[in-house]
């Protein structure tokens, strides 16, 4: 299948940051935009690598609306379409939860059947080949982007940024190299 991928948040989008972890300077330690786009950015570079189609609905440097991002995947699913391809859309993020160190571990999302079948599909291959965190089962869940998206959609909260294990993980490379790996090799097997 050929992946639309949405990294969830510009760079300033208010509030998605893991609060109550700074740096000795006080700065907050993640921003949720920077994991996001640092996955989705080595998942496409994996596409790129093997000859494979991979496509973004933005590059973040401006905060894009919900309404649009829905409107531009059903673009893309369309070109997509006419070339016979098979779209699926991936929206990447990372969790908060307003008590700290309290939430852990990922979560596939999902609304339609198709995909409810695929983010079950994601969950036992994560959960087989060594995820760095574990995994809820996948849930249901009525966000506008799965439900307004044209290609079977699944979101991903890869893990909590407002826990310190969980945070520790979001911010390492190779965590963030092994779960691009993870959703690379799912994808294709979809
Ligand atoms: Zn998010």
């Amino acid at each position: 299948m050929t992946p639309i991928i949405d990294t969830g948040h510009g760079y300033n989008t208010p509030g998605k940051r893991s609060e109550g972890f700074y740096d000795t300077k006080g700065r907050v330690l993640l921003k949720e935009n920077s994991v996001n786009e640092a996955v989705g950015n080595k998942l496409s570079f994996l596409f790129w690598q093997n000859c494979l189609e991979a496509h973004f609905i933005t590059n973040e440097w401006y905060d894009v609306s919900l309404k649009d991002r829905c409107s531009i995947e059903n673009k893309i699913a369309k070109y997509i379409k006419s070339k016979s391809g098979d779209p699926v859309f991936i929206s990447i993020h990372a969790d908060a939860f307003h008590v700290k160190n309290k939430a852990k571990g990922g979560t596939f999302f999902y609304n339609s059947e198709r995909g409810k079948v695929i983010a079950e599909k994601m969950t036992n291959y994560f959960r087989n080949n060594g995820y760095g965190l574990s995994l809820r089962d996948p849930k249901k869940a009525n966000f506008k982007v799965l439900r307004d998206t044209n290609s079977p959609a699944i979101l991903f909260e890869m893990g909590f940024m407002t826990t310190q294990s969980d945070l520790e993980k979001l911010l390492s490379d190779e965590f963030r190299n092994k779960t691009a790996l993870l959703l690379y090799e799912a994808i294709i097997n979809l």
